[in-house]
């Protein structure tokens, strides 16, 4: 084995394709010149169908988590109700984040490994008596693997209440479809190192009218995140308040390049293909799957071995073959484990994992099953080319 060579199938950060790398290395540009107001209207505007937003992306230099803060602190004031649906750890961390600015959250538990089905948010909303001023749902829960019906819970949040509809889309924009007028989403953040194939660092925020309303009235305090310096500056400069993440945006650029040549539709069909190469393999080899198919997310898989096997997988897949995985969160740690395949990820990347896992499952079993996981995955990608 080249031991120097790794193969990240981490839910985040995620493998960055080498035309983004050398993007990424172009000379330095003054970020208050033409130069870069013409790199960042073309990266904002180019987002917008993969963020399905009508108006242009919001760059913020920050992980996934500062959106999750933005959002909260440009919209939650002091005794503000929210709803926050919690089907995981981030969701989990989406609630703490809005009781930091000191909102009365009413958290709508599910299951973990399940999906909150659009019936269970509007018995919610009907159970609560108080006026809510936001919406808080994962589109992609990455702890789980789950994909939320964001679209049905949209429709729910508009049926019942005035809320605005607050989406993080961190683990899943750029692998999966999603509208945000038609799904009624009036906030949608997401951030560089998940399914955009970039590092981490570079963070995304997409909103409409209603919520530029609510945020412009939003007496929270706040400074670095607030949303209503980075809308003047883009509409009255096309720039940044404050220094942009410059290479990253430089990245950006060249992803949504890559997105464009392969085509959107195909970009989302590949992920539908590496969920279904990746299941129906670990199927033929008896690896327990954690999340039904139906609420499987295209872009994380879920998997629950027995728990004396959990070790033996995520370190044999790492000493032996150089393939990196994640465990579990919260609860879920020593009970499953998670294989990122979004982005920069081909069919043969799925081949590759399935190959590790069942050479280490064949050596548990104590029976010769190799190459059956793999036949299986062949013949899901068989069909689809
Ligand atoms: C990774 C992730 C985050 C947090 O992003 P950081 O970059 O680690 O701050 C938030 N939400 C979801 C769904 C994620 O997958």
């Amino acid at each position: 084995m080249l031991f120097n060579q790794q193969f990240l199938f981490t839910p985040g950060p995620t493998p960055i394709p080498d035309r983004v790398k050398l993007a990424m290395n172009e000379p330095m540009i003054a970020h208050r010149s033409k130069a870069f107001s013409h790199l960042l209207e073309d990266v904002s505007t180019r987002l917008q169908p993969i963020f399905g937003a009508r108006n242009p992306v919001l760059l913020v230099a920050g992980t996934g988590t500062s959106t999750l803060e933005t959002a909260a602190c440009n919209v939650v004031e002091d005794g503000d109700h929210v709803v926050v649906v919690v089907t995981g750890a981030f969701g989990d961390r989406f609630a703490n984040i809005c009781q930091a600015f000191g909102a009365n959250v009413h958290r709508l538990n599910i299951e973990w490994g399940k999906a909150c089905e659009p019936g269970q948010l509007e018995e919610f909303l009907k159970s609560l008596d108080v006026r809510v001023k936001a919406i808080f749902a994962t589109y992609c829960e990455t702890s789980t693997g789950v994909l939320n019906p964001i679209k049905e819970l949209g429709r729910i949040t508009k049926q019942h209440t005035d809320a605005l509809f607050i989406v993080d889309g961190v683990s899943c924009i750029g692998a999966v479809p999603v509208a945000m007028e038609e799904w009624k989403i009036d906030i949608l953040v997401s951030g560089s190192q998940k399914a955009l194939m970039l590092p981490p660092g570079l963070a995304f925020i997409a909103l409409n009218e209603n919520a530029r309303e609510v945020i412009n009235n939003c007496k929270t305090k706040r400074f670095y995140f607030d949303v209503n310096r980075y809308l003047t500056s883009y509409y009255e400069e096309t720039s940044t308040p404050f220094t942009p993440a410059v290479s990253l945006i430089a990245g950006a650029r060249e992803v949504c390049s890559l997105i464009e040549e392969e085509g959107w539709e195909n970009v989302i069909a590949r992920h539908q293909l590496l969920k279904e190469m990746l299941r129906r393999g670990l199927e033929e080899i008896e690896i327990p799957l954690f999340v039904e198919d139906d609420i499987a997310s295209p872009t994380v898989t879920s998997i629950q071995p027995k728990e004396e096997l959990i070790g033996t997988i995520k370190q044999g897949l790492q000493e032996k073959f150089g393939i990196i995985i994640a465990g579990g969160q919260k609860h879920l740690k020593g009970k499953i484990l998670r294989i990122g395949h979004m982005g920069y990820c081909t069919p043969y990347d799925v081949l590759k994992v399935l190959t590790g896992i069942e050479m280490i499952q064949s050596n548990v079993l104590d029976r010769n099953i190799y190459g059956k996981a793999i036949a299986k995955a062949e013949e899901v990608w068989g069909k689809n080319v």
